[in-house]
């Protein structure tokens, strides 16, 4: 390992099962316990890794209940010690974390040093946690200075923050990127997949936080009545995204959902279409079934994960564009989440 003594890293510990504790209700974080556990750690304050500071937000969330105003949060304890250090940590929940990855990804505009979200699925101080190796390889890498983006660093790969998804509940290995390659694999080194890695130009760092922008996501299903659906998308939402089947596609049920989508359009709000599936991209018009879509006005979510769709909604509201504006934003990439 590279000697990273000289090194500076800012642990943010946001709550989830890596800082838990068993109580009486099932596991839950307790503030002030994780740091006095982290400094028992001996390879995290070992010669040559780098030197570690903590902090911790209050209250400590399970990240089910972690959303914008969290993800500004975060995102403004970054921007505000931005130049006192090489690079962050941020210990989350693992349920809510691709979410988080992806919204710091559009928050946090000008990144060149790494933000590595981590976490665990069995709590620091049980038997056989993957806590430890998590941490000690989010830390190193923060060190690293050599990815200038905001990843997800779990069970040996280093992801893409807003290309990642959780694929599973309970094993170690819990997230994946399908649609972008791992940035890194964790082995006996850190193996960097440099031609992955996002190039900074340059540009400073941007704090762009997130306002409350009302957004859905709707899934369809084999008999949906669409009707059923016509007063939320209409009227209470500002964007809602649509996962559909396969490249893009939905039963007919008598057209019912065309309609609702343009009138959606005419109230200003804005329909994205993403996959159910995990890997491959959206094609709109590839199918008669998703040609109306596209027709209605919707536009592609192309290969982005919801949880990415969702997030760069979120950017863009908060940014206050046009409704036009906003739609071709969606198709474009801004941040590294979609490859057309
Ligand atoms: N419910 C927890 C959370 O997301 C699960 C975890 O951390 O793995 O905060």
């Amino acid at each position: 390992m590279r000697d990273l003594s000289n090194k500076k890293v800012l642990i943010i510990n946001t709550g989830g099962t890596i800082g838990m504790k068993n109580t009486r209700e099932g596991y839950a974080p307790v503030s002030g316990y994780l740091f006095g556990e982290l400094k028992k750690i001996d390879d995290l304050n070992r010669e040559g890794m780098p030197k570690w500071d903590f902090v911790e937000i209050s209250p400590l969330l399970d990240s089910s209940n972690i959303s914008a105003p969290q993800w500004n949060n975060m995102a403004k304890i970054i921007a505000d010690s931005y130049c006192d250090y090489d690079g962050f940590v941020i210990l989350h929940g693992t349920d809510t974390m691709a979410y988080t990855a992806s919204a710091l990804s559009f928050i946090l505009h000008g990144l060149d040093k790494p933000v590595v979200l981590t976490g665990s699925q069995i709590p620091l101080c049980d038997v056989r946690s993957d806590a430890r190796d998590n941490l000690i390889s989010s830390v190193i890498i923060a060190g690293d200075s050599i990815v200038k983006e905001v990843c997800l660093c779990f069970g040996g790969k280093l992801l893409r923050g807003n290309r990642s998804t959780k694929t599973s509940a309970d094993t170690l290995v819990a997230f994946d990127s399908p649609n972008y390659p791992h940035l890194a694999e964790i082995g006996i080194a850190v193996k960097y997949n440099h031609s992955a890695l996002s190039k900074q130009n340059g540009s400073s760092l941007e704090y762009l936080p997130f306002s409350a922008v009302p957004i859905g996501v709707l899934k369809i299903f084999p008999g949906m009545q669409f009707g059923l659906f016509e007063d939320i998308i209409t009227d209470k939402l500002s964007a809602v995204v649509l996962e559909t089947f396969g490249a893009g596609n939905i039963p007919h049920s008598g057209d019912d959902l065309l309609p609702i989508i343009k009138k959606a359009f005419k109230a200003g709000a804005v329909v994205v279409v993403c996959s159910q599936c995990v890997a491959g991209s959206v094609t709109l018009g590839a199918y008669q079934t998703s040609t109306a879509l596209k027709n209605a006005g919707a536009v592609s979510g192309k290969d982005m994960t919801t949880e990415s769709a969702v997030a760069k909604l979120y950017h863009l509201f908060s940014m206050g564009y046009t409704t036009d504006k906003i739609k071709s934003l969606m198709e474009q990439d801004l941040a590294g989440e979609l490859t057309y």
